[in-house]
Protein backbone atom coordinates (compact mmCIF):
# COMPACT_ATOMS: atom_id res chain seq x y z
CA UNK A 1 0.00 0.00 0.00
CA UNK A 2 1.24 3.10 -0.82
CA UNK A 3 1.31 6.36 1.46
CA UNK A 4 -0.04 9.38 1.36
CA UNK A 5 2.57 12.44 1.75
CA UNK A 6 2.23 15.32 3.40
CA UNK A 7 4.43 18.10 3.51
CA UNK A 8 2.84 20.96 6.06
CA UNK A 9 -0.69 21.40 4.50
CA UNK A 10 -0.14 19.91 1.09
CA UNK A 11 -1.41 16.80 0.35
CA UNK A 12 0.51 15.28 -2.88
CA UNK A 13 -1.57 12.10 -3.11
CA UNK A 14 -0.42 8.72 -3.64
CA UNK A 15 3.19 8.72 -3.30
CA UNK A 16 5.35 5.30 -3.76
CA UNK A 17 8.70 5.57 -3.19
CA UNK A 18 9.00 7.11 0.78
CA UNK A 19 6.27 8.52 2.77
CA UNK A 20 7.74 12.09 2.41
CA UNK A 21 8.04 12.89 6.14
CA UNK A 22 12.34 12.47 5.87
CA UNK A 23 14.04 15.55 6.01
CA UNK A 24 17.40 17.56 5.00
CA UNK A 25 19.84 15.77 7.01
CA UNK A 26 19.20 12.60 5.74
CA UNK A 27 21.43 14.13 2.68
CA UNK A 28 24.90 15.32 2.44
CA UNK A 29 25.28 18.15 0.21
CA UNK A 30 27.90 18.06 -1.80
CA UNK A 31 28.05 21.53 -4.16
CA UNK A 32 25.66 23.65 -6.21
CA UNK A 33 25.21 22.30 -9.94
CA UNK A 34 22.65 25.09 -10.67
CA UNK A 35 19.95 27.51 -10.16
CA UNK A 36 16.12 26.28 -10.78
CA UNK A 37 13.04 28.46 -10.99
CA UNK A 38 12.60 28.77 -7.61
CA UNK A 39 15.51 28.03 -5.70
CA UNK A 40 19.14 26.25 -5.68
CA UNK A 41 20.01 22.92 -6.93
CA UNK A 42 22.24 21.10 -5.38
CA UNK A 43 24.16 17.58 -6.51
CA UNK A 44 23.95 15.30 -2.72
CA UNK A 45 24.42 12.18 -1.43
CA UNK A 46 21.99 10.46 0.49
CA UNK A 47 23.95 9.43 3.82
CA UNK A 48 22.44 6.19 4.58
CA UNK A 49 22.85 4.66 0.98
CA UNK A 50 25.78 6.95 -0.47
CA UNK A 51 23.72 7.09 -3.31
CA UNK A 52 24.31 10.40 -5.61
CA UNK A 53 20.97 12.70 -5.77
CA UNK A 54 20.16 16.39 -6.89
CA UNK A 55 18.18 18.17 -4.43
CA UNK A 56 15.93 20.97 -5.63
CA UNK A 57 15.45 23.76 -3.36
CA UNK A 58 11.59 25.29 -3.42
CA UNK A 59 12.09 28.19 -1.58
CA UNK A 60 9.16 30.02 0.27
CA UNK A 61 9.61 33.95 0.61
CA UNK A 62 6.66 33.97 2.57
CA UNK A 63 5.96 31.86 4.70
CA UNK A 64 2.48 32.69 4.98
CA UNK A 65 1.71 31.83 1.34
CA UNK A 66 3.25 28.74 1.25
CA UNK A 67 4.69 26.45 -1.55
CA UNK A 68 4.72 28.80 -4.95
CA UNK A 69 1.60 27.21 -7.06
CA UNK A 70 4.35 26.11 -9.97
CA UNK A 71 6.05 23.78 -7.57
CA UNK A 72 2.89 22.49 -6.44
CA UNK A 73 1.60 21.73 -9.77
CA UNK A 74 5.40 20.17 -10.59
CA UNK A 75 5.51 17.36 -8.30
CA UNK A 76 1.83 16.87 -8.85
CA UNK A 77 2.68 16.46 -12.65
CA UNK A 78 5.83 14.36 -11.60
CA UNK A 79 4.16 12.21 -9.03
CA UNK A 80 2.13 10.93 -12.45
CA UNK A 81 4.69 10.98 -14.33
CA UNK A 82 6.76 6.89 -14.74
CA UNK A 83 9.19 6.32 -17.93
CA UNK A 84 12.59 5.97 -18.24
CA UNK A 85 12.87 9.29 -20.70
CA UNK A 86 11.13 11.67 -17.96
CA UNK A 87 13.37 12.62 -14.83
CA UNK A 88 11.98 10.82 -11.50
CA UNK A 89 11.10 13.07 -8.93
CA UNK A 90 12.04 10.49 -5.98
CA UNK A 91 10.72 11.92 -3.35
CA UNK A 92 10.10 15.51 -1.00
CA UNK A 93 11.89 16.10 2.16
CA UNK A 94 11.79 18.83 4.25
CA UNK A 95 14.32 21.42 6.07
CA UNK A 96 14.19 20.99 9.43
CA UNK A 97 14.75 24.88 9.23
CA UNK A 98 16.78 27.08 12.55
CA UNK A 99 14.21 28.40 14.31
CA UNK A 100 15.32 29.51 17.56
CA UNK A 101 13.01 29.25 20.78
CA UNK A 102 12.75 31.44 23.66
CA UNK A 103 16.13 30.91 25.19
CA UNK A 104 17.79 30.95 21.76
CA UNK A 105 18.05 27.40 21.69
CA UNK A 106 17.56 26.03 17.84
CA UNK A 107 14.03 24.50 17.86
CA UNK A 108 13.49 22.38 14.95
CA UNK A 109 10.49 21.32 15.57
CA UNK A 110 8.79 23.61 13.14
CA UNK A 111 10.27 23.12 9.73
CA UNK A 112 11.30 26.95 8.07
CA UNK A 113 9.16 26.38 5.07
CA UNK A 114 11.31 25.11 2.54
CA UNK A 115 11.54 21.84 1.04
CA UNK A 116 13.68 20.27 -1.04
CA UNK A 117 12.43 17.87 -4.60
CA UNK A 118 15.12 14.37 -4.47
CA UNK A 119 15.38 13.79 -8.46
CA UNK A 120 18.04 11.20 -9.64
CA UNK A 121 21.39 12.72 -10.89
CA UNK A 122 22.07 13.39 -14.22
CA UNK A 123 26.02 14.19 -15.32
CA UNK A 124 25.06 16.48 -18.32
CA UNK A 125 22.60 18.12 -19.67
CA UNK A 126 21.96 18.46 -23.70
CA UNK A 127 23.42 21.80 -24.71
CA UNK A 128 26.13 21.67 -22.36
CA UNK A 129 27.42 18.24 -23.82
CA UNK A 130 27.10 19.62 -27.29
CA UNK A 131 28.74 23.05 -26.60
CA UNK A 132 31.93 21.11 -24.90
CA UNK A 133 34.95 22.51 -26.69
CA UNK A 134 35.87 18.88 -29.09
CA UNK A 135 32.54 17.27 -28.84
CA UNK A 136 30.89 16.54 -32.32
CA UNK A 137 27.38 14.21 -31.95
CA UNK A 138 27.86 11.48 -34.38
CA UNK A 139 24.38 11.09 -36.65
CA UNK A 140 23.82 7.74 -34.59
CA UNK A 141 23.54 9.58 -31.34
CA UNK A 142 21.58 12.22 -32.41
CA UNK A 143 19.05 9.76 -33.84
CA UNK A 144 19.74 8.59 -30.45
CA UNK A 145 18.90 11.41 -28.33
CA UNK A 146 16.40 12.49 -30.67
CA UNK A 147 14.72 9.05 -30.54
CA UNK A 148 14.52 8.89 -26.52
CA UNK A 149 13.24 12.37 -26.06
CA UNK A 150 10.38 11.64 -28.69
CA UNK A 151 9.55 8.63 -26.43
CA UNK A 152 9.70 10.87 -23.03
CA UNK A 153 7.28 13.05 -24.81
CA UNK A 154 5.31 11.09 -26.24
CA UNK A 155 4.29 9.28 -22.83
CA UNK A 156 4.34 13.05 -21.52
CA UNK A 157 1.55 13.43 -24.18
CA UNK A 158 -1.08 10.55 -23.69
CA UNK A 159 -1.07 10.82 -19.89
CA UNK A 160 -1.95 14.88 -21.43
CA UNK A 161 0.59 16.56 -20.57
CA UNK A 162 2.20 19.46 -22.10
CA UNK A 163 5.63 20.11 -21.11
CA UNK A 164 5.83 24.01 -22.73
CA UNK A 165 9.76 24.48 -21.67
CA UNK A 166 11.42 21.75 -24.12
CA UNK A 167 14.89 23.25 -25.35
CA UNK A 168 18.68 21.55 -24.73
CA UNK A 169 19.33 22.47 -21.14
CA UNK A 170 15.62 20.86 -20.05
CA UNK A 171 17.26 17.16 -21.43
CA UNK A 172 19.59 15.78 -19.00
CA UNK A 173 21.62 12.87 -19.72
CA UNK A 174 23.50 10.69 -17.89
CA UNK A 175 27.01 8.98 -18.20
CA UNK A 176 24.86 5.78 -19.34
CA UNK A 177 23.78 7.86 -22.37
CA UNK A 178 20.13 7.74 -21.26
CA UNK A 179 18.23 11.34 -22.11
CA UNK A 180 15.53 12.44 -19.68
CA UNK A 181 13.19 15.41 -20.08
CA UNK A 182 13.16 17.36 -16.50
CA UNK A 183 11.74 20.84 -15.28
CA UNK A 184 8.17 20.60 -15.26
CA UNK A 185 7.86 23.86 -13.68
CA UNK A 186 6.12 24.67 -17.18
CA UNK A 187 4.04 22.08 -17.74
CA UNK A 188 0.28 21.70 -17.52
CA UNK A 189 -2.74 19.23 -17.72
CA UNK A 190 -4.53 19.55 -21.51
CA UNK A 191 -7.96 21.14 -20.53
CA UNK A 192 -10.18 18.77 -21.72
CA UNK A 193 -12.35 19.13 -24.58
CA UNK A 194 -10.40 22.20 -25.89
CA UNK A 195 -11.90 24.26 -22.69
CA UNK A 196 -10.25 26.42 -20.87
CA UNK A 197 -7.02 28.87 -21.84
CA UNK A 198 -3.87 28.43 -21.38
CA UNK A 199 -0.74 31.37 -21.40
CA UNK A 200 0.85 31.82 -24.13
CA UNK A 201 4.06 33.36 -22.62
CA UNK A 202 5.39 29.86 -22.18
CA UNK A 203 7.97 28.16 -24.25
CA UNK A 204 11.79 30.08 -24.12
CA UNK A 205 11.94 32.43 -27.25
CA UNK A 206 13.80 30.33 -29.63
CA UNK A 207 12.06 27.22 -28.89
CA UNK A 208 8.82 28.66 -29.42
CA UNK A 209 5.84 27.85 -31.86
CA UNK A 210 4.22 30.01 -34.07
CA UNK A 211 1.16 29.42 -32.79
CA UNK A 212 1.46 30.97 -29.12
CA UNK A 213 3.80 33.97 -30.41
CA UNK A 214 0.48 34.64 -32.53
CA UNK A 215 -1.35 34.45 -29.59
CA UNK A 216 -3.06 31.32 -29.32
CA UNK A 217 -4.31 30.06 -25.79
CA UNK A 218 -6.27 27.39 -26.85
CA UNK A 219 -2.91 24.68 -27.83
CA UNK A 220 -1.65 20.99 -27.66
CA UNK A 221 0.91 18.84 -27.72
CA UNK A 222 1.93 20.30 -31.12
CA UNK A 223 4.01 23.32 -29.31
CA UNK A 224 6.12 20.70 -27.72
CA UNK A 225 7.03 19.34 -31.13
CA UNK A 226 7.56 22.61 -32.87
CA UNK A 227 10.61 22.62 -30.16
CA UNK A 228 11.50 19.29 -30.94
CA UNK A 229 11.99 20.72 -34.56
CA UNK A 230 14.29 23.56 -33.44
CA UNK A 231 16.26 21.02 -31.26
CA UNK A 232 16.57 18.43 -34.26
CA UNK A 233 17.90 21.78 -36.10
CA UNK A 234 20.40 22.84 -33.72
CA UNK A 235 21.93 19.34 -33.27
CA UNK A 236 22.41 18.73 -37.07
CA UNK A 237 23.05 22.62 -37.38
CA UNK A 238 25.58 23.37 -34.46
CA UNK A 239 23.74 26.22 -33.48
CA UNK A 240 20.40 27.73 -32.59
CA UNK A 241 18.52 27.73 -35.90
CA UNK A 242 16.40 30.98 -34.57
CA UNK A 243 17.72 32.83 -32.16
CA UNK A 244 15.08 35.87 -31.91
CA UNK A 245 15.95 39.29 -30.31
CA UNK A 246 12.17 39.36 -28.84
CA UNK A 247 8.87 38.22 -29.81
CA UNK A 248 8.36 40.17 -32.91
CA UNK A 249 11.89 39.25 -34.31
CA UNK A 250 11.50 35.58 -33.25
CA UNK A 251 7.94 35.36 -35.63
CA UNK A 252 9.87 37.25 -38.59
CA UNK A 253 12.51 34.59 -38.36
CA UNK A 254 10.19 31.73 -38.34
CA UNK A 255 8.13 33.65 -41.31
CA UNK A 256 11.61 33.71 -43.14
CA UNK A 257 12.42 30.07 -42.41
CA UNK A 258 8.78 28.36 -43.32
CA UNK A 259 6.88 31.22 -45.22
CA UNK A 260 4.46 33.46 -43.90
CA UNK A 261 1.15 31.80 -42.83
CA UNK A 262 -2.12 31.95 -45.12
CA UNK A 263 -5.31 30.57 -45.06
CA UNK A 264 -3.53 27.59 -47.21
CA UNK A 265 -0.91 26.59 -45.68
CA UNK A 266 -2.72 27.53 -42.51
CA UNK A 267 -6.38 27.29 -42.22
CA UNK A 268 -7.32 30.05 -39.40
CA UNK A 269 -4.00 31.22 -39.51
CA UNK A 270 -5.57 34.57 -39.72
CA UNK A 271 -8.09 34.24 -36.93
CA UNK A 272 -5.45 33.75 -34.25
CA UNK A 273 -5.63 36.62 -31.47
CA UNK A 274 -2.94 38.43 -32.92
CA UNK A 275 -2.47 37.72 -36.09
CA UNK A 276 -3.28 41.61 -37.80
CA UNK A 277 -1.15 43.35 -35.81
CA UNK A 278 2.05 40.39 -36.76
CA UNK A 279 1.17 39.44 -39.96
CA UNK A 280 4.23 39.36 -42.07
CA UNK A 281 4.03 42.66 -44.07
CA UNK A 282 5.19 40.54 -47.37
CA UNK A 283 4.71 37.07 -48.78
CA UNK A 284 7.67 34.69 -47.77
CA UNK A 285 8.44 31.52 -49.25
CA UNK A 286 9.44 28.85 -46.99
CA UNK A 287 13.26 27.72 -47.29
CA UNK A 288 13.40 24.92 -44.88
CA UNK A 289 15.19 23.00 -47.98
CA UNK A 290 17.39 25.80 -49.30
CA UNK A 291 18.50 26.35 -45.90
CA UNK A 292 18.93 22.92 -44.79
CA UNK A 293 20.06 21.39 -48.26
CA UNK A 294 23.44 19.75 -46.09
CA UNK A 295 21.11 18.03 -43.80
CA UNK A 296 20.48 14.13 -45.47
CA UNK A 297 17.29 14.00 -47.12
CA UNK A 298 15.34 11.84 -44.42
CA UNK A 299 16.29 13.99 -41.71
CA UNK A 300 14.77 17.49 -43.79
CA UNK A 301 12.09 15.35 -44.27
CA UNK A 302 11.20 14.99 -40.52
CA UNK A 303 12.31 18.56 -40.39
CA UNK A 304 10.00 19.66 -42.49
CA UNK A 305 6.57 17.90 -40.70
CA UNK A 306 8.12 18.87 -37.11
CA UNK A 307 8.62 23.30 -38.20
CA UNK A 308 5.11 23.39 -39.77
CA UNK A 309 3.41 26.13 -39.07
CA UNK A 310 0.16 25.20 -38.64
CA UNK A 311 0.13 23.28 -35.61
CA UNK A 312 -2.67 20.73 -36.88
CA UNK A 313 -0.53 19.04 -39.17
CA UNK A 314 2.52 19.03 -37.36
CA UNK A 315 3.69 15.60 -36.42
CA UNK A 316 3.38 14.16 -33.33
CA UNK A 317 5.42 11.86 -31.07
CA UNK A 318 4.60 8.95 -32.12
CA UNK A 319 4.21 9.43 -36.11
CA UNK A 320 8.05 11.41 -35.38
CA UNK A 321 9.07 8.07 -33.93
CA UNK A 322 7.82 5.76 -37.35
CA UNK A 323 9.82 8.67 -39.49
CA UNK A 324 12.03 6.76 -42.01
CA UNK A 325 14.88 8.64 -40.44
CA UNK A 326 15.41 6.53 -37.39
CA UNK A 327 14.43 2.97 -39.15
CA UNK A 328 17.43 4.11 -41.86
CA UNK A 329 20.89 3.22 -41.76
CA UNK A 330 23.10 4.80 -39.68
CA UNK A 331 20.52 3.70 -36.99
CA UNK A 332 20.28 5.49 -33.49
CA UNK A 333 23.35 4.40 -31.54
CA UNK A 334 22.68 2.27 -28.29
CA UNK A 335 22.19 4.87 -25.84
CA UNK A 336 26.25 3.58 -23.77
CA UNK A 337 28.29 4.52 -26.94
P1 LIG B 1 15.66 23.17 -13.34
O1 LIG B 1 15.01 24.17 -12.47
O2 LIG B 1 15.01 21.81 -13.23
O3 LIG B 1 15.80 23.64 -14.77
O4 LIG B 1 17.18 22.96 -12.82
C1 LIG B 1 18.18 23.95 -12.97
C2 LIG B 1 19.50 23.31 -13.31
O5 LIG B 1 19.88 22.38 -12.29
C3 LIG B 1 19.50 22.47 -14.59
O6 LIG B 1 19.75 23.26 -15.73
C4 LIG B 1 20.61 21.47 -14.33
O7 LIG B 1 21.86 22.05 -14.59
C5 LIG B 1 20.52 21.23 -12.83
N1 LIG B 1 19.70 20.05 -12.57
C6 LIG B 1 18.36 19.97 -12.42
N2 LIG B 1 17.96 18.71 -12.19
C7 LIG B 1 19.07 17.95 -12.19
C8 LIG B 1 19.32 16.53 -12.02
N3 LIG B 1 18.34 15.67 -11.79
N4 LIG B 1 20.59 16.11 -12.10
C9 LIG B 1 21.60 16.98 -12.32
N5 LIG B 1 21.43 18.31 -12.50
C10 LIG B 1 20.18 18.79 -12.44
Amino acid sequence: MSKIAEVGQLNFGEWPPRGGSRTIDCFEKLEQIGEGTYGQVYMAREIESGEIVALKRIRMENETEGLPVTAIREIKILNELDHENVIKLKEIVTSPGRRRDEQGRPDDSKYKGGIYMVFEYMDHDLMGLYKRPGVRFTVPQIKCYMKQLLTGLHYCHIHQILHRDIKGSNLLINNEGNLKIADFGLARYLPPNDRGNLTNRVITLWYRPPELLLGATKYGPAVDMWSVGCIFAELLNWKPILPGKDEPDQLNKIFELCGSPDENNWPGASLTPWYDNLKPTRPMKRRVREVFQHFDSLALDLLERLLTLDPSQRICARDALDADYFWADPFPCDPKR
